[in-house]
């Protein structure tokens, strides 16, 4: 089993920030409100992440660990209606192939913390009690440490990291209701307090995106055609040197995709002559039957069944907001 999860790995674990982010969509799946994450050495040496969600279950925690085991989906029916992060059940088991992982749980039902790890070749996991308060920590010691051919393709600690710091930006910026904090060699790099009201949702914009942007940020919120579409962009003309500011989500996912770009560009360049660079911050929401989201864990890519329309709800939103905030 640990070449097979091995293999695996090669889809999920591309490097430290791809680990993060599979185990921080873990916490917020196990409806976690608070997540702190530690990292050494740009994830190469260390990736601890804790969470205080509802915890995975004694009896479960082998489960967790092996491949194709997942407690999101229990029939073929949930495909087309996935609502948590996570369905694949491939995360862990793969991440455990290629480090030294640790699990440690406690459900909030249960008097005691237990712990797994998985080791050697047939992924033996030993289990045994600990303590915990309630929810989960993932201890990811040496990633890469027993396939030499990936390690190589780590880059420089701090390359590693900037991965990881942009991974919790998007999740961050997709989860205002929780409270993220984030270290690397011991020293807070990052801190992303709870949002409790939507007024407030500025703040956590600009700690995630900077004051340059949130300051100016023009606020949308429409919906047409049962497609709703709420978040920040940049003013027409402005925005310059922040074209890596873009971020979109459909459903709560993030996604890159050309047919939204492409429908805010040309909201953009309808307004004003010159080529922008527009910043954004956008939130798509849309009846699940109406997108596809199983697609390759890595890409973020989305599939809608009603692109036309799509595109033409968000062209017509974003007009709408930058027309709005120029009179
Ligand atoms: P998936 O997320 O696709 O289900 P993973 O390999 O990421 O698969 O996780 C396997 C299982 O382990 C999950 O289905 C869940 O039951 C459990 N699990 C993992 N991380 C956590 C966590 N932080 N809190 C609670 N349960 C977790
Ligand atoms: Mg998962």
């Amino acid at each position: 089993p640990q070449l097979a999860n091995q293999i695996a790995a090669g889809e999920v674990v591309e490097r430290p920030a791809s680990v993060v982010k599979e185990l921080v969509e873990n916490c917020l799946d196990a409806d976690a409100n608070t997540i702190d994450i530690e990292i050494e050495k740009g994830g190469h040496k260390r990736i601890y992440i804790r969470d205080n969600g509802k915890g995975i279950h004694h009896q479960e925690l082998e489960l967790a660990l092996s491949r194709h085991a997942t407690s999101k989906i229990s029939k073929l029916d949930d495909l087309e209606n996935i609502c948590s992060l996570g369905f694949r059940g491939e995360a862990l088991a793969s991440i455990s192939s290629v480090s030294r992982l640790t699990l440690t749980s406690k459900p909030a039902s249960q008097q005691q913390a237990w712990q797994a790890c998985a080791e050697g070749r047939d992924m033996q996991v030993t289990i045994q009690p600990s303590a915990h308060p309630d929810g989960t920590s993932i201890d990811v010691l040496d990633l890469f440490f027993n396939t030499p051919a990936r390690r190589k393709f780590l880059r420089a600690e701090k390359t590693e990291f900037s991965h990881i710091d942009e991974v919790i930006r998007r999740i961050a910026l997709s989860r205002f209701d929780v409270t993220i904090n984030l270290k690397h060699n011991s020293k807070g790099v990052r801190k992303y307090p709870a949002i409790k009201d939507s007024q407030s949702q500025i703040k956590r914009i600009a700690a995630v995106c900077g004051h340059e942007f949130a300051d100016k940020a023009i606020a949308i919120n429409s919906e047409y055609e049962g497609i709703q579409l709420t978040g920040w962009l940049s003013p027409a003309g402005e925005g310059r040197g922040q074209n890596d500011l873009q971020y979109v989500y459909v459903n709560g996912r993030v996604m890159k995709d050309k047919l939204i770009n492409h429908a805010i560009r040309q909201a953009y360049e309808g307004l004003i002559e010159t080529n922008s660079h527009p910043a954004f911050v956008l939130f798509l929401t849309m009846d699940p039957m109406q997108v596809d989201v199983n697609v390759h864990p890595a890409k973020h890519e989305v599939r809608f069944h009603q692109a036309r329309l799509v595109h033409d709800v968000i062209f017509r939103s974003v007009s709408k907001a930058l027309s709005e905030s120029f009179s």
